[in-house]
Order: structure tokens, then C-alpha cells, then sequence
């Protein structure tokens, strides 16, 4: 489990995460193959057509135009598969973007905890802990072999560069 940044009272209170303006887009939750190959193994979780092809949760519109992950809670706005969620969904409001030919490490502005934050000596102190992560040779690979994780969002904040996982051999 990657270490959070944002504090998860703060979670809580905030109904933001884990809603979407469309069906699909790059901000659909993708999914690491053996996420994939687990989720569609696990007993005892909300069945979900999970899109092999895509490799990405398929998001329900409930009406009223709002799209919204289905092991979402709306009652108590908690993850059902929290502790087992997607690694995409542990890293957010960071994303890694891949664009110009670059790995960046980006921010979601969209998360008010991390746009208050992001000057301060914390957000930094968590930027260094996840570049190092990210650039580990067992996480570069992860990517490597999962390049649905790399997609080019747009209106994110750039916060460093990673290491390219298509270097690595
Ligand atoms: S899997 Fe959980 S954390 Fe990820 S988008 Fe869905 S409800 Fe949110």
C-alpha cells in the first residue's frame, strides 16, 4: 500500500473522489493485470463487469448525468474494496501522465486538501517518498508492464519527472 497524502478525515468530508464527468476518459480508475485478474476472482465484493479489453472499472451512469465508480458507498462515501483498491486509486490526487514524450508525476487540483498543500514542506516531503518509490526498479516495472496506468490527463498540475519504465530492461 502506497503511503497517503491526504488526510482521510478530509477524505471523507469531501464528495468528490470517485465521481466522473463522463463514462470513460483517462480519469476512468484503470486497473495493474493482476488487479484485474484478482477483482474478477474475489467472492464476496459487488459484481463488476471489469472491461479486460480496457483494463479499466466501467463506470454506471446512475441518471441525472452523474457517473460514479460502483464500489462506491454513496451513504457513507467509502470505498467497498478500501483496503484492496486499485493502485491508481492509492496514488491519487497524484496521476502519472505520460506527455511530450515524458513520465510526470502530476497533482489533481481538483483535490482541495492537495491544492492547499501543495507549497508546503509536508507536500514536498511526500513528493520525494513517492518519486523514490515510483522510480524503484520493482515499481518502474510494474509500469512497464502495465502502460494503461500512463495516460495523458490533462488540467493537472506537473510536479516532477519520473524515471521512464520504457528504459528500464
Ligand atoms: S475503486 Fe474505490 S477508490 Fe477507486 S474509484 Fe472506485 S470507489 Fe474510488
Amino acid at each position: 500500500m502506497i503511503k497517503q497524502f491526504v488526510a482521510e478525515s478530509a477524505c471523507l468530508e469531501c464528495r468528490g473522489c470517485c465521481r466522473f464527468q463522463k463514462q470513460e476518459s483517462a480519469w476512468s480508475p484503470c486497473l495493474l493485470e493482476e488487479e484485474m485478474l484478482e477483482l474478477a476472482d474475489r467472492p464476496g465484493i459487488p459484481a463488476v463487469n471489469i472491461s479486460i479489453e480496457k483494463k479499466i472499472i466501467p463506470i454506471p451512469d446512475i441518471g441525472n448525468k452523474s457517473f460514479v465508480c460502483p464500489f462506491l458507498n454513496l451513504e457513507d462515501n467509502k470505498c467497498k474494496i478500501y483496503a484492496t483498491r486499485p493502485f491508481e486509486c492509492q496514488l491519487y490526487p497524484f496521476l502519472i501522465a505520460f506527455r511530450d514524450k515524458k513520465i510526470l508525476l502530476t497533482i489533481d487540483l481538483n483535490c482541495p486538501y492537495v491544492a492547499e498543500k501543495a507549497n508546503s514542506q509536508e507536500f514536498k516531503d511526500y513528493v520525494q517518498y513517492l518519486t523514490d518509490f515510483l522510480n524503484s526498479p520493482q515499481q518502474l516495472k510494474v509500469l512497464k508492464d502495465n502502460p494503461q496506468i500512463l495516460q495523458a490527463y490533462e488540467e493537472v498540475l506537473d510536479v516532477v519527472e519520473l524515471q521512464d519504465p520504457h528504459e528500464i530492461k
